[in-house]
C-alpha cells in the first residue's frame, strides 16, 4: 500500500448480489459523505454513475464473480488497481449463491428458469479464487463502522488487521446469555469476531456470514457439537454452508456434493 497517497482513486463496485453491503456503507450517512471529500470515486453505482477512472488506489468488490461477464470485470480491475479489497460474504465466501455447490445445480437452476438453454450455470467461488485480495472485510452484510476504520487506515497509509478473535469474544462482552450452552446450533466460537454478536444479541444463534477464524479447530469444534449436543455432522455442515464458509472451514472441504439432503433445524 502506497503512503501518502493525496488524493486516492477509490471504486466500490458490485458484482452479482443484493448489493445490501453498498447499502450498508450509505447507512453511515454523512460520515461516509465527509470520507468521500479526500478520494476520487471512479464508480459506486448506488451513489452516483460516473466515468471510470483509467487506474484506482484502491477497488472495493462486493458480490459474487458468478457470470463470464463478472469474471472479465473483476480481472479488468485487479489489473487497473493497486489494492483490491473484497467486502461481505458473497465477495469473500462465495455468499448465499454457493448453496448451490453443495446440492444438485442443475436441477436447481431447472426451479429457476422454464427455459435453462444458455444460461451460464457456474460453480461459485469466491473472489479470492479468480484474482490476488489484499484484504476481506467480511459479513452479510458488511458491519459498516468495521468498514469505516478500515477506509480510514488504508487511507492512511495502513493496512488494517482484523482482530483474530471468535464472536463469542464480543458476545460475553456483552454478557449475552450463552445460546449454545441452553443447545442452540450456534457457530459463535469458530467464526470471526467483529459484527458485535449481533445475532446472539437478538437471541438468534451465529450462522457464520464473516467466515472461519483463522487456526480455529473445527474438527474439534465439530466434535463436541456432536458428542455434546447430538447434532449430526450434516446438520452442521447445512448451516455452514448458508454464508458459504463450509469449503473454507476445512484443510480439505469434505465431498459431499449431491449427498445433502434439505431439512430444517430447529432453532
Ligand atoms: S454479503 Fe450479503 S448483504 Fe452483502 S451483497 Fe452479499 S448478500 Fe448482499
Ligand atoms: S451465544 Fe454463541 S457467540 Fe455467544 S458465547 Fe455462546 S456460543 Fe459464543
Ligand atoms: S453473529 Fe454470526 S451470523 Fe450474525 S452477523 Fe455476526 S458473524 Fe454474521
Amino acid at each position: 500500500m502506497k503512503k501518502n497517497i493525496l488524493k486516492p482513486s477509490i471504486a466500490v463496485v458490485s458484482l452479482t448480489c443484493c448489493e445490501g453491503c453498498q447499502v450498508a456503507i450509505l447507512d453511515l450517512g454523512a460520515r461516509f459523505l465527509e470520507l468521500t471529500a479526500n478520494v476520487k470515486i471512479g464508480d459506486f453505482s448506488l451513489l452516483e454513475d460516473k466515468p471510470e477512472e483509467a487506474e484506482y488506489d484502491i477497488v472495493f468488490v462486493e458480490g459474487t464473480p458468478l457470470t463470464a461477464e463478472n469474471v472479465s470485470r473483476l480481472k479488468d480491475l485487479r489489473e487497473r488497481s493497486k489494492f483490491l479489497v473484497t467486502i461481505g460474504a458473497c465477495a469473500c465466501l462465495g455468499g448465499i449463491a454457493e448453496l448451490k455447490n453443495y446440492q444438485d445445480k442443475e436441477q436447481r437452476l431447472k426451479y429457476v428458469y422454464k427455459n435453462v438453454e444458455g444460461i451460464e450455470n457456474p460453480d461459485i467461488e469466491p473472489v479470492k479464487n479468480y484474482v490476488k485480495v489484499d484484504l476481506e472485510i467480511p459479513g452479510c452484510p458488511i458491519n459498516n463502522e468495521e468498514f469505516l476504520w478500515a477506509v480510514k487506515e488504508l487511507l492512511a497509509g495502513v493496512v488494517p488487521k482484523i482482530p483474530q478473535r471468535p464472536i463469542c469474544y464480543e458476545c460475553q462482552l456483552k454478557q449475552n446469555e450463552c445460546l449454545l450452552q441452553k443447545g442452540l446450533p450456534c457457530l459463535g466460537p469458530s467464526i470471526l469476531g467483529g459484527c458485535g454478536a449481533t445475532c446472539p444479541s437478538n437471541n438468534y444463534p451465529c450462522d457464520g456470514c464473516r467466515g472461519p477464524l483463522r487456526g480455529a479447530n473445527i474438527n474439534n469444534f465439530n466434535e463436541s457439537l456432536r458428542n455434546i449436543y447430538g447434532w449430526s455432522q450434516q446438520e452442521i455442515d447445512l448451516i455452514m454452508q448458508r454464508f458459504g464458509m463450509l469449503d473454507d472451514s476445512y484443510p480439505s472441504p469434505p465431498s459431499i456434493r449431491g449427498k445433502m439432503e434439505i431439512k430444517k433445524i430447529e432453532k
